[in-house]
């Protein structure tokens, strides 16, 4: 076999959240591609370890850490751990995330604050971990053009208002301008920083949306494209963000939602 399209050898990556769902799609995507993977998690020790297991299926390096990306020391010790072991990091998929759902009258400040900590100031916490590696390693051209590529995990709710999801909405909404200020401010050194925006994906995030067919049949009709996601569909996003295929992109939201942010509701003349 030759080297891949997408070549990512001798590159690092850290994805957070990457035990399950797109994040496991992701970290092995990555690993096809050629870079080794720190697979992050927080609870879900045995996915942790199935999505390890298939990035060394894949030809390459897994390193596990637990970490809570709310927790400001925990992700400085990831990141801290990231380097003792490989030396470096060169992309960071910033992807952990969850829902805490009520009618907003109802909403909790807790669930309010749970959500906006892990998706929101979670994302800031390893943008900046892993900007300072990025700033203190410095170029190293023979391996991307980049110095370093940020993909973060948002939401075609970062455009599409979410009743009975403030909160999700918010952090997403939260994380579309937390992208774009970094793009602004760390492109003149290299960095690029762009987010992917899914739609419906197939994961238990959103497995109310999909388990009965009396569900997935609502949930398509809003999908144009006529099938619900699947991780790889976001793996693959990912994947091409990493790499210097996408070299010229910086400060993008790359919708990957089969239309759902088209207002398909309009399909037939509104
Ligand atoms: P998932 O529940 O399968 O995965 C979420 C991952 O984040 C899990 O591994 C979980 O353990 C981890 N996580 C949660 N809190 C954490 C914390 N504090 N620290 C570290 N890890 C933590 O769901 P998913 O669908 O794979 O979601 C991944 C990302 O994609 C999320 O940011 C989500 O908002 C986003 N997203 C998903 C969809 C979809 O349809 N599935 C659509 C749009 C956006």
């Amino acid at each position: 076999m030759g080297r891949p399209i997408l070549d990512l050898s001798g590159q690092v990556a850290v994805v957070t959240g990457a035990s399950s769902g797109i994040g496991q799609a992701v970290a092995i995507g990555l690993a096809e591609a050629g870079a080794k993977v720190v697979v992050n998690y927080r609870g879900e020790e045995e996915g942790a370890e199935a999505t390890a297991e298939a990035v060394r299926r894949a030809g390459s390096e897994a390193l596990i850490l637990r970490a809570d990306v709310s927790d400001e020391a925990e992700v400085e010790e990831l990141f801290r751990r990231t380097r003792e072991r490989f030396g470096t990091l060169h992309i960071l998929v910033a992807n952990a995330g969850l829902q805490r759902d009520a009618p907003s009258h109802e909403m909790s400040l807790d669930d309010w604050r749970k959500v906006i900590d892990v998706n929101l100031t979670g994302q800031f916490l390893c943008c900046r971990a892993a900007i300072r590696e990025f700033l203190r390693r410095g170029p190293q051209p023979e391996i991307s053009k980049a110095t370093g590529k940020i993909v973060c995990m948002s939401s075609v709710h970062e455009r599409i208002m979410w009743a009975g999801h403030v909160n999700y909405a918010a952090s997403k909404g939260g994380v579309m301008l937390m992208m774009q200020s970094l793009a602004q401010e760390y492109a003149e050194k290299k960095i690029r920083i762009n987010s992917i925006a899914p739609g419906a994906i197939r994961t238990p995030i959103n497995r109310k949306a999909w388990e009965t067919p009396e569900a997935l049949a609502d949930l398509l009709r809003l999908i144009p494209y006529g099938r619900i996601g699947e991780v790889e569909d976001i793996a693959n996003a990912a994947v091409w963000l990493a790499s210097d295929h996408s070299d010229y992109v910086t400060g993008a939201s790359l919708f990957v939602d089969g239309g759902m942010a088209l207002y398909p509701e309009f399909r037939g003349g509104g």
